[in-house]
């Protein structure tokens, strides 16, 4: 995704200091004390000090983001996503090849993230839908190892308040206000004992098995472990649609031979022959077998093997209409 030499990209490159660590993670207490109990990670525990240090948005529930801020990052993150080293997240080591400085214990967002996807368009559903489970285990199972590393119940309750505050979509006066409350109606009188407390609820967490953290997640963890299965289950299946269209079609440029168009992402765009382009621009809704002549002309296989990229990229996708009767152009 960084700029090479002699290459052109078709999205703004990354920048090759921040590539797409270009965001500031929400790490749950957990994964905060998992984090600072790590000895091979120095720069990890002193990312994470710091934050801890500046108490913004440090709450038993873990280490967020200043509302605020969180917004101001949104508007800017369409241009800047990748390409601006000003948005760099604070734990990425700089000292190192450019890596996490928290890898092991990075959060939903890090974890499953990715620019391109095998299958395309398939293998990014399985990874959104495995990003929302562990959002899910990460919002219940903090709550919950706050309670066990003895938060009392009065001060958990305004964490979640802070929390709901915290995620917000869009400005509002009580946003902009903030939380006017104090360290203490958070911490109560855990407050200044922040790294132990986070120690503590790593250790509540980490003998739980995945059936434990189903328990304390409740109905809406077991649906997002539904969910991951069956978008898994969906990464197997190669089935193909009998009748097939072009989706709507943004060609971001072309030599001539290969047109290089936008897909279901952001970053994974798709080089198409600029002859099949055509033919499938012109030829209306096509039946499958008629597809896969176009794609290989005469090899059925790299016909076939085409057909379903451009299916997993949603470039093609299935028509309900007729393509004997339906008029060229028209779906
Ligand atoms: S926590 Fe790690 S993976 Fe996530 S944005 Fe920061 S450096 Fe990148």
């Amino acid at each position: 995704m960084c700029a090479t030499a002699g290459v052109a990209s078709e999205t703004k490159p990354f920048h090759p200091s921040a590539k797409c660590c270009t965001y500031v993670p929400e790490l749950p207490n957990y994964l905060v004390g998992a984090a600072l109990a790590e000895e091979s990670s120095p720069n990890g525990h002193l990312s994470l000090e710091i934050r801890i240090r500046h108490q913004t948005a440090v709450t038993p529930l873990g280490v967020g983001v200043v509302p605020m801020l969180r917004l101001a990052y949104e508007a800017v993150a369409e241009q800047a996503f990748g390409a601006s080293d000003a948005l760099r997240c604070p734990h990425y080591d700089e000292s190192g090849a450019g890596s996490c400085g928290i890898w092991k214990h990075r959060n939903a967002e890090c974890a499953t993230w990715f620019c391109r996807h095998v299958r395309g368009r398939i293998g990014a559903e399985l990874w959104a839908a495995l990003r929302a489970f562990l959002k899910a285990v990460e919002a219940a199972l903090s709550a919950w190892a706050a309670l066990e590393a003895g938060l009392p119940s009065r001060e958990l309750l305004r964490c979640l308040a802070y929390r709901r505050l915290a995620a917000a979509e869009r400005l509002s006066v009580e946003l902009v206000r903030g939380w006017d409350g104090t360290r203490s109606e958070l911490w109560g009188t855990l407050a200044g004992r922040e790294r132990e407390f986070f120690a503590s609820t790593a250790a509540k967490v980490r003998p739980l098995s995945l059936t434990d953290v189903l328990e304390v997640c409740g109905a809406e963890g077991r649906a997002a472990a539904e969910g991951v299965r069956l978008a898994f289950a969906q990464t197997a299946c190669t089935d193909l649609p009998s009748r097939l269209r072009l989706a709507p079609l943004r060609v971001l440029s072309t030599d001539g031979l290969v047109a290089t168009v936008a897909t279901y992402g952001r970053f994974d765009t798709l080089g198409i022959a600029t002859d099949l382009l055509h033919a499938l621009l012109a030829g209306g809704p096509l039946a499958l077998a008629d597809a896969v002549r176009l794609a290989g002309r005469d090899d059925s296989v790299r016909g076939l093997a085409a057909v379903r990229m451009l299916v997993d990229h949603g470039v093609l996708v299935e028509s309900h209409a007729d393509p004997r009767t339906t008029p060229i152009g028209r779906t």
